[in-house]
């Protein structure tokens, strides 16, 4: 198609999830002619399949084992788990159709234009979307993205198998669920459904859930999720899959056979960047991730932000580098992508809150590191607090410096605790000055003096 029949515009966003939807809709309200591209729902993966819907189910889960554990201090209390109400809400709340609807108002209403489609790239500044095609002046922004990545296991294809998708959109907790994959997708799923009264079986090739994190923090994980009665088989690779009428069977390679009425495949994220047109813009059309600069900049005219820049498959993440991307393209001053301090949240109960490199990263970047942690239920808050204390702080220091370079926080409210953590790191603030501040009594945060006294020990 030549450039008379193009369509030109200022900015064309490909993929309106929370990174693609910040980008279009403020780039729109600040008076750039914006198109924005999406090919499923508007809003993406977190409010239909995502963080919420998942956070919904955690959340009652959570309400409930927080209510069999009143026994001890507050008398009993009826429980009856009912996986209903919860369905109910994410239907209601995480509904795909209304919330779609709304986010495209939303977009129209600062300015956008939406088209419902899949665009693909065909040269620098230009975007096809079926029979239309958009040239654009000041560029292109890449959000679209991660979905399920599902492995190649003999079998899996021909059976029904769940992912991320169908498991936010279950009506009833299964009688039984195998999970494939030990990451936070699968152990945030794996512990609501348990509590909810399906048996678990969860099954992860490396030698630990939640490998990115600390040992520490897997081991305190694992053992609360064995506790609650999951089966945690770690160090076993799927080899086999097979169904009958009734159920799902996994064949491990240690000989082992899991049988469950559903299976969850919880193996990973993958872009699905292969037939974008990645070519079209001198980048690699093979490759997994798009590499970005400290501005977002991927190559002229081109910028991406959120999953597809495997920077951090968080939402959090798509909205800091979406900002980056809205000064750079609206030519204003504004902070550059800085990594160092990247936290996340994995919401088991108890949460897994992290920050920065982990101890092994510290030691594999050179750094001189000592460590100090402190288990929760050591804590006053924590031996206040009782059953559901398990957890810990840790904390990673440069020596040299003298600075965090890292943190975990497990525990309840971990998530919320990892926020002091997450200020400490991202501003280098002295371990001096950490240790002479105050600390509320008696908060899951105060922990962290504890952590910091046996950061001193280890000096
Ligand atoms: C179960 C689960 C729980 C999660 N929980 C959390 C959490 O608690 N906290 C957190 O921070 N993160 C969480 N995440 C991760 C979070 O959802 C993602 O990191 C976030 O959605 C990424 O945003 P994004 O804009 O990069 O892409 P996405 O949300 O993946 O959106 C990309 C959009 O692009 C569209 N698209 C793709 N290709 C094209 C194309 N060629 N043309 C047009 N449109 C296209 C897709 O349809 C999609 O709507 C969770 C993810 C899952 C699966």
């Amino acid at each position: 198609m030549s450039d008379e029949r193009a369509e030109e515009v200022d900015v064309v966003v490909i993929g309106l999830g929370p990174g693609g939807e910040e980008v279009a809709g403020r780039l729109a309200e600040a008076g750039l002619a914006v198109v924005g591209i999406e090919q499923h729902l508007v809003g993406g993966e977190c409010p239909y399949y995502g963080c919420v819907p998942s956070k919904m189910m955690v959340r009652a889960a959570d309400l409930l084992a927080e209510a069999r554990r009143v026994g001890g201090m507050a008398g009993e209390a009826q429980v009856t788990a009912d996986f209903r109400p919860v369905a109910r809400r994410i239907r209601t709340e995480a509904t795909d159709d209304w919330n779609d609807r709304v986010a495209v108002e939303r977009l129209e209403k600062r300015g956008g234009r939406f088209v419902r489609g899949r665009g693909v790239l065909e040269g620098p500044g230009r975007v096809r979307v079926g029979e239309r095609t958009f040239a654009a002046r000041r560029g292109v922004v890449i959000a679209t993205g991660t979905s399920p990545a599902i492995p190649p296991i003999p079998g899996l294809a021909s059976v029904q198998y769940w992912t991320n998708r169908d498991a936010v959109k279950a009506e009833t907790a299964p009688a039984s669920l195998t999970v494939l994959g030990g990451g936070a997708i699968g152990l945030e799923m794996a512990q609501a459904f348990a509590r909810f009264g399906s048996r678990v079986t969860l099954i992860e090739a490396l030698d630990r859930v939640l490998a990115i994190e600390e040992p520490e923090a897997s081991a305190v994980v694992t053992a609360v999720l064995r506790g609650e009665g999951i089966d945690v088989r770690t160090g076993r690779k799927a080899v086999r899959v097979a169904a009958d009428r009734e159920s799902i069977t996994v064949h491990a390679d240690d000989g082992g056979v899991v049988r469950g009425e559903r299976l969850l495949v919880a193996t990973g994220r993958r872009t699905g960047l292969a037939d974008i047109g990645l070519g079209t813009v001198g980048l690699d059309a093979s490759a997994d991730t798009i590499h970005t600069d400290a501005r977002m900049r991927a190559g002229e005219r081109l910028w991406a932000v959120g999953d597809v820049t495997g920077a951090g498959l968080f939402t959090h993440v798509a909205m800091y580098q979406a900002h980056i991307a809205i000064a750079d393209i609206l030519g204003r001053d504004g902070p550059t992508a800085d990594y160092r301090a990247l936290a996340w949240v994995t919401f088991t109960d108890p949460e897994v809150g992290r920050v920065g490199m982990s101890e092994a990263q510290a030691r594999a970047a050179g750094l001189r590191v000592r460590t100090g942690a402190a288990e929760v239920r050591q804590s006053s808050r924590g031996r206040i607090h009782g059953p559901g204390n398990a957890g810990l702080i840790k904390l990673v220091e440069d020596a040299d410096r003298s600075v965090l370079v890292g943190a975990t926080s497990v525990g309840p409210w971990g998530g919320e605790v990892l926020s002091m953590l997450t200020l400490a790191v991202h501003a280098e603030v002295p371990v001096r000055t950490l240790r002479t501040m105050h600390y509320a009594f008696p908060t899951f945060h105060r922990g962290m003096l504890d952590a910091l006294a046996a950061l001193a020990g280890a000096a």
